[in-house]
């Protein structure tokens, strides 16, 4: 986890992406062609398309080079399912940046099937293949503390998933998130759509990436680096840590929270505030990092990866 948070000390600019997709290569109702078209169109600079890695669709890491214009690109990339948790069904792991040859796990379909490989070493060779990876919608999945301390390579937690959220309202991952943090993990937070388009379950959730550039290697790198932040439409436009407060910029919001582990936050309130000013007394003693919150007057959220205090 940094020390600072890289989305603002990094050079570059903020870049507009959706890291998880699906299409017609599963069980997505629009092509390939089709999402990228329309992700493009809505003003994303970026894509992953991540259809899901089983048998049952021939193991699709969906070759979306094609799709790269001036201005748009893509990052290859799959949702992985190897290994039971502790509910007994598959794991749903979000992998993005996987060579187009990452070897299949043995996983014929969604059920989990005796000698398999399991989570954890599956994200770890994905990360070890070069992949961003996050555990995908903790509450959707009914994951527990326990299933999510097992994948040790992941780098972040899906904390917000939209068509999580749209298709039966449980589009958490903050609550298993803060858990993790708490236990001094480090650990990025991404927000996502998993569009399939078969609902309004798209341009609802989405990470700016700080980077130099919009290339997939320049992506990747950041994501990586925790140098972006999440959004359902608010613009977090810095946060910075001085000796006695973290202060925020952002656009018009009528909440600014600052939250750490257990019971530690802080809220201020207002009308449009672009600026506000936390003390940290509240965090230096109980806490091994805190995060940001920004929520506008549609109720719509964005949230800053964590800061080791
Ligand atoms: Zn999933
Ligand atoms: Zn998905």
């Amino acid at each position: 986890m940094p020390t600072r948070l890289a989305a603002f000390a990094a050079p570059g600019q903020f870049w507009r992406g959706n890291l998880h997709s699906h299409s017609t290569r599963s069980d997505g109702v629009l092509s390939p062609e089709e999402v990228c078209a329309r992700y493009m169109s809505e003003g994303y600079d970026f894509l992953a398309l991540t259809d899901h890695f089983v048998g049952l669709w021939g193991y699709p890491i969906v070759d979306t080079v094609p799709m790269r214009t001036r201005g748009f690109t893509t990052i290859l990339g799959a949702e992985l399912h190897s290994g039971a948790m502790a509910n007994g069904e598959v794991w749903h792991l979000l992998a993005v940046g996987l060579p187009a040859d990452f070897a299949p796990s043995d996983s014929p379909d969604f059920t989990p099937r005796e000698g398999q490989e399991t989570a954890a070493g599956l994200a770890a060779r994905a990360v070890a293949a070069g992949a961003f990876v996050a555990i995908a919608h903790p509450q959707w999945s009914g994951l527990t503390l326990a299933d999510a301390r097992g994948v040790a390579a992941a780098h972040a937690v899906e904390v917000y998933n939209h068509g999580c959220a749209i298709g039966c309202d449980r589009p958490d991952g903050m609550a298993i998130a803060d858990l993790l943090l708490a236990e001094g993990r480090a650990l990025s937070l991404i927000a996502t759509d998993d569009a399939h388009f078969t609902e309004p379950d798209h341009f609802g959730g989405w990470v700016m990436v700080k980077a130099e550039a919009n290339t997939p290697e320049a992506l990747l790198a950041a994501l990586k680096a925790g140098a972006f932040y999440s959004t359902q439409g608010p613009e977090l436009r810095n946060v910075r840590l001085t000796a006695t407060a973290v202060e925020v910029e952002c656009s018009a919001a009528v909440t600014v929270i600052v939250q750490g582990a257990g019971t530690a936050a802080v809220a201020v309130h207002g009308r449009s505030m672009t600026r506000a000013s936390i003390a940290l007394s509240r965090f230096r003693r109980t806490s091994p990092y805190l995060r940001v919150t920004v929520i506008d007057a549609a109720g719509k959220r964005a949230w800053s990866n964590p800061v080791v205090l």
